[in-house]
């Protein structure tokens, strides 16, 4: 089956496609606010409909919160899972917005032609890159180039309450080959990216209790210990010199970085002074031997995100107080494992506490870091194959933040994920005056006819 005509296909009918994907953002589907849930049914149903036009066995499918979109099509190839969200975010603060967030426009700027609406890039628009992609396919050739599930959710802006619990009751409905997610962005301007390790998290509070009361420094100061003093020093004991956390075990199960995926990140050319600068600083504060990339992607770190204790008001009071807290976060990568972690950091801060000084924990979370194993074929023809499309060749990336969905399809379905997307920095998810370039709408159509061509071949 040619790709050519599929390619042809796609430029001819984007006028089609952008009518259809403003339709889709003219449905205001706020997941998070319980007055929308009639609209994010709604916009369920108008997927679920404008998949059974490409003659995919598509329907709604209820969950206590809001709909999934579950959709099949496709007679041989590889099997393929689709994941994109119909729900966005709120809108507010309104004021900020230059036009009616779910009235969308096609608007000139000095960079080109843009989408502009809620959920244009995050991700209305990118999830219909993909299902134009289908359409063409389909319209050209009569059949899709892979088994293709579709599956779409609408409570991934409101912590996807539901998500766990529907792919473990339609584990065999859902099972793959492979999982593509397009809710991410390129790398700069005009270069593809395929992310491949998603950082895990553990969050721990940690609550330092000394004297039985507040005491003033005046009468006590001296012989009695302050928790404050007990907590920093722990703290400050969490790295070392050269930057690394000095918790037992921390780097148990941290790969080190394969050479070709290392070579990409040093063709990316990224500016680790300008990325420092443009928030005042200039000094990459991480592990001393690792580059500034290497420490966002692919090394796990332990930040402390908060601490308190004593007397914080305006003015002065001399106390030494009876407790001091902080809450502290770890950025997990490759095998680490958090709950392992857990215990370590716990054991490493109780063995620190000096006498009279008493510690207690909290946990806020813990999650594995996701890492995929690139050495399944699927990657590199992926990679080729958005590398044609763009300007620039396609990298394997890392991501700091997590994207829970990629975890859960690997614990839950064993599913590697590739998360392709075609979003800007400068898009504005999440903000007032959200948009999503329409180059990128048309090269993203255009890049999944191509994976898809590559996956079938
Ligand atoms: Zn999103």
């Amino acid at each position: 089956m040619t790709l050519d005509a599929v390619l042809t296909r796609i430029d001819d009918d984007l006028p089609l496609a952008l009518d259809r994907l403003m339709t889709f953002l003219r449905i205001p589907s706020i997941s998070t606010d319980p007055a929308y849930a009639a609209e994010c049914a709604r916009a369920a149903d108008w997927l679920a409909e404008d998949l059974r036009g490409i003659g995919f066995d598509a329907a709604p499918r209820t969950t206590p919160g809001h709909p999934m979109v579950m959709g099949k099509g496709g007679e041989s190839g590889p099997r393929v899972l689709f994941y994109g969200h119909y729900d966005v975010q709120p809108v507010d603060p309104l004021d900020l917005w230059d036009r009616d967030p779910f009235d969308p426009a096609i608007e000139d700027t000095p960079k080109g032609k843009v989408i502009r609406a809620r959920g244009a890039c995050d991700d209305k628009g990118q999830l219909m890159t993909f299902v134009e992609a289908c359409r063409a396919w389909k319209a050209v050739h009569g059949t899709l180039p892979a088994r293709i599930t579709m599956f779409f959710e609408g409570e991934e802006e409101s912590g996807s309450p539901s998500l766990v619990p529907f792919l473990q009751e339609n584990r065999t409905e859902l099972d793959a080959d492979i999982a593509l997610i397009c809710d991410t962005g390129l790398f700069g301007e005009d270069r593809p990216a395929i992310v491949t390790m998603l950082r895990g998290l553990l969050g721990e509070e940690v609550t330092v209790t000394g004297p039985s009361k507040d005491l003033h420094s005046g009468m006590f100061g001296g012989p009695a210990m302050n928790p404050i003093r007990a907590l920093a020093r722990a703290i400050a004991a969490l790295h070392d010199d050269s930057g690394r956390v000095t918790v037992p075990g921390f780097y148990d199960g941290v790969p080190e970085l394969p050479e070709t995926v290392a070579q990409q990140w040093r063709d990316l050319g990224f500016d680790a002074g300008q990325f420092l600068g443009e928030v005042g600083l200039s000094t990459p504060a991480g592990e001393a031997d690792r580059t500034a990339l290497e420490m966002i992607w692919s090394r796990p770190t332990c930040e402390v995100n908060g601490i308190q204790g004593g007397y914080t008001g305006a003015g002065f009071k001399t106390v030494l107080p009876s407790q001091a807290s902080a809450k502290i976060s770890f950025r997990l990568v490759g095998d680490q494992d958090p709950l392992a972690i857990r215990e370590s950091f716990r054991a490493m801060f109780r063995g620190m506490m000096p006498p009279d000084c008493s510690v207690e924990f909290s946990d806020h979370g813990a999650s594995h870091a996701s890492q995929m194993s690139i050495d399944d074929p699927a990657f590199e023809k992926a990679r080729l194959a958005l590398s044609d499309e763009w300007p620039k060749p396609a990298a394997f990336v890392g991501c700091g933040g997590s994207i829970p969905v990629a975890g859960h399809f690997k614990e839950i379905l064993g599913l590697e994920s590739m998360l392709i997307g075609f979003g800007k920095d400068d898009d504005a998810i999440h903000s007032p005056n959200e948009k999503y370039d329409l180059d990128s709408f048309h090269r993203g159509i255009r890049s999944w006819a191509r994976i898809l061509a590559a996956l079938a071949d």
